[in-house]
């Protein structure tokens, strides 16, 4: 295994008082087409190694390949969502290495003849702020195989005995989309990074390309990090005229606060060499989620020559306008947008819009309360007992087979009066161990708030009764000491019975 050296760093802030750190993200987007890029191979994940697998997308001798109508729709629609011209003419092009999880010794890519080009996102940051992320292009390719190495003990290729390949991703289809260099973000790179990424993704998720799963590589971030000395603040002009310092490039950032930490990282390392007189090595490097620190990969020069050249096989891309425009119509309304109205919809505080984002429950919500759900018993919901078992065991909320319809259910019987709260969570738990919809597990567990008053107000007056000194408290006017007596009258209920009834019988009897 190589061992990584723990290399020098400088305090963050203090990087800032003498750098301007630049950085260039390129995402990888897997698509969610059916089919590969080329051939007619079955894209799902996990299956069987080597079961997704053919002539084409191996690169025998003589097999041809055929775009994929559905990709190029895809491409395009990405590109337009980012505010991209779309080339009215473009070629693949072969780029050419040599690397045993890629079978024909070339990747098919675009090269100087994106599908994409020029456009830009703008992304909101914590502040409120709105940063513009420029987009260099967006370009269609395919995915290599995936070596899996055997033997060792970290699973990366060094000291492993043996390794095996498995091409059922090879020849997926893969947007890669580049930004230009960003400027201007000074110490706030790294939220940038993450923000650009969060709001890609979204984006992504909307237009439906893509399962964007970052921990499934469907959504793949490399971050390139370079620093300039500082002469102004970010902005100014006299601070963009520096030229650009020499980048190293990330690879395979797999979360939003990896991208956060990587970049981060990256900037307090490279100023701890530029300190000291050093160069920085242009080079890829790899991430290490665990330790937080990057270690050096390959050596990589711009002028690498991967002898890229048309793709013979392939016929040009050449969308009408009309195609464009069509595709154009099919845009989805715009996350920043559609989220502003949802919340204004919903009146939920600018805090709790954000606690809903980070627990990723926008479209469960929305689909909550479409299914009858209140927005506020919709948000309770989701981002409270499920986020929090769902951070607790590390999974998403969507993978615990309760859906908004379950939810909205729920919701309806605590509104109508069937369940309390405690009720509702319990009804839940046998939702979860898959005991069926609320209403039946509600059913199934004989939960119920007695609604008979008289059961309610018989247990009161017991409860007042045997607790003589703590209804005098109540008499006197210290009303928080109701509590015990509710407690008392819910345990008296065997937990059947509405708190909130419970309490107001209490006080009628003994201060109204
Ligand atoms: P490569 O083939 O090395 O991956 P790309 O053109 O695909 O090159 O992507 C390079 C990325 O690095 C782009 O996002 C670009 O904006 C960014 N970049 C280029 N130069 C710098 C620099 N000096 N500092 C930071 N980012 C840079
Ligand atoms: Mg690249
Ligand atoms: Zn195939």
């Amino acid at each position: 295994m190589a061992t990584a050296v723990t290399e020098e760093v400088v305090d963050y802030d203090e990087v800032l008082e003498r750098y301007d750190p630049v950085m260039g993200l390129e995402v990888h987007v897997e698509l969610n087409t059916a089919t590969k890029m080329f051939c007619g191979c079955a894209t799902e994940f996990g299956a069987e190694p080597n079961s997704q697998v053919c002539p084409v997308c191996l690169g025998l001798p003589g097999a041809l390949p055929v775009v994929n109508d559905k990709a190029v729709e895809s491409a395009i629609r990405i590109g337009l969502a980012l505010n991209c011209e779309i080339a009215t003419w473009c070629r693949f092009a072969r780029k050419n290495y040599f690397y045993p999880d890629m079978p024909k010794n070339f990747q098919t890519s675009q090269y100087d003849e994106p599908i994409a080009f020029n456009g830009h996102l703008d992304v909101e940051l914590e502040d409120g702020t709105t940063y513009r992320v420029e987009i260099e292009r967006a370009h269609m390719e395919e995915d290599t195989g995936k070596s899996l190495h055997v033997g060792g003990s970290t699973g990366r290729i060094h000291g492993a005995e043996y390794s095996l390949v498995d091409y059922n991703r090879a020849g997926i289809p893969l947007i890669e989309i580049v930004t230009r260099p960003l400027t201007g973000a000074g110490g706030r790179a790294p939220e940038v990074a993450k923000a650009y990424v969060g709001a890609l993704r979204e984006l992504l998720r909307a237009l439906g390309v893509s399962d964007v799963k970052m921990e499934q590589g469907s959504l793949r971030c490399d971050a390139n990090v370079s620093l300039r000395p500082k002469v102004g603040d970010a902005t100014s002009e006299e601070q963009a005229a520096v030229p650009l310092g020499t980048r190293t490039e990330t690879k395979n950032v797999n979360s939003l606060r990896s991208v956060e930490r990587a970049v981060r990282y990256e900037i307090t390392r490279q100023a701890a060499i530029l300190d000291k007189g050093g160069k920085i090595t242009q080079e890829t490097r790899h991430w290490h989620e665990d330790t937080g620190v990057t270690t050096s990969g390959r050596e990589k020069s711009d002028a690498e020559d991967y002898r890229y050249f048309p793709e013979p096989d392939l016929v040009p891309v050449a969308p009408t306008r009309e195609t464009v425009d069509a595709l154009r119509r099919t845009l989805p309304e715009p996350p920043g947008e559609r989220r502003r109205r949802l919340q204004a919809d919903w009146g939920y505080s600018d805090l709790e819009m954000r606690d809903v984002m980070n627990a990723g429950a926008v479209e469960l919500i929305s689909e909550t309360v479409a299914a009858g759900a209140t927005p506020a018993g919709a948000r309770k919901w989701w981002t409270g007992e499920l986020a929090r078992r769902a951070n607790a065991e590390g999974r998403s909320v969507e993978d615990f087979g309760v859906t908004p319809t379950h939810i909205a259910e729920l919701d309806g019987l605590v509104r109508d009066g069937r369940l309390n709260d405690s009720m509702a969570r319990q009804v839940l738990e046998g939702v979860l161990a898959g005991e069926g919809t609320p209403t039946e597990v509600a059913d199934a567990r004989g939960l119920e708030l007695v609604q008979d008053d008289g059961a309610l107000e018989a247990a009161v007056d017991k409860v007042i009764e045997a607790n003589a000194d703590v209804a005098q408290k109540v008499r006197d006017g210290k009303v928080q000491a109701a509590g015990a007596l509710i407690g008392q009258v819910m345990k008296e209920m065997r937990g059947q019975a509405d708190a909130g009834k419970a309490r107001e019988i209490i006080l009628a009897k003994l201060t109204g």
